[in-house]
């Protein structure tokens, strides 16, 4: 695919002996895509900054979720989509990204009615499904030691301190979206 510049940006590399080497980088237009999911992390996280969740999410921490969140197309790679404290990582060849059937959860908690799987009809609903569940590990694990119901859970990738997160996430932002979707 070939994508517009905007502008190119000078970077400093320092592997070089003799000194810095200076390296011009294209930055790329935006795809449809990508805004698409930078507006589901900005409204995911403006959502948990409510000081009722005692999560400690300032402006600047969504400013730097949108910031850190990257959106890649790695065919063949089933595990590109994941999120950390300093990434959130959105794969759109993630095997269930724009395909109509059960968007699958993972296996504990597949069945919940509120944090598992769901039918999905399109990519975007797929994508709502992704980004709310990377914001909610971007989240606890940058939040979660510092936030006094997140101390003792947090650690465990897919423990109670993440499903209580995800849970808000879907429950007041995600599944809203997905049940309007389905009385069209
Ligand atoms: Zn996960």
């Amino acid at each position: 695919m070939k994508r517009k510049v905007v502008r190119y940006e000078t970077h400093m590399n320092l592997l070089c002996d003799d000194g810095p080497v200076f390296t011009k980088m294209p930055v790329y237009a935006k795809t449809s895509e990508e805004k698409l999911i930078e507006r589901m992390v900005r409204r995911c996280m403006n959502h948990l900054k409510c000081k009722d969740y005692e999560l400690g999410i300032k402006k600047h921490h969504v400013t730097e979720a949108v910031s850190c969140t990257k959106v890649v197309n790695k065919g063949w790679c089933s595990v590109a989509t994941y999120g950390g404290k300093d990434v959130i990582q959105i794969n759109l060849a993630y095997w269930q990204h724009g395909k109509s059937g059960w968007h699958k959860e993972y296996d504990a908690f597949d069945k919940c009615p509120v944090i598992g799987g769901r039918y999905t009809k399109s990519l975007e609903e797929d994508l709502w499904m992704s980004v709310s569940h990377e914001v909610a590990h971007h989240v606890q694990h940058k939040f979660g030691p510092r936030c006094r119901w997140l101390k003792k859970t947090w650690r465990k990738p897919h423990g109670q301190g993440f499903k209580t997160i995800y849970a808000i996430l879907r429950s007041k932002i995600v599944n809203p979206i997905l049940d309007q979707g389905t009385d069209s």
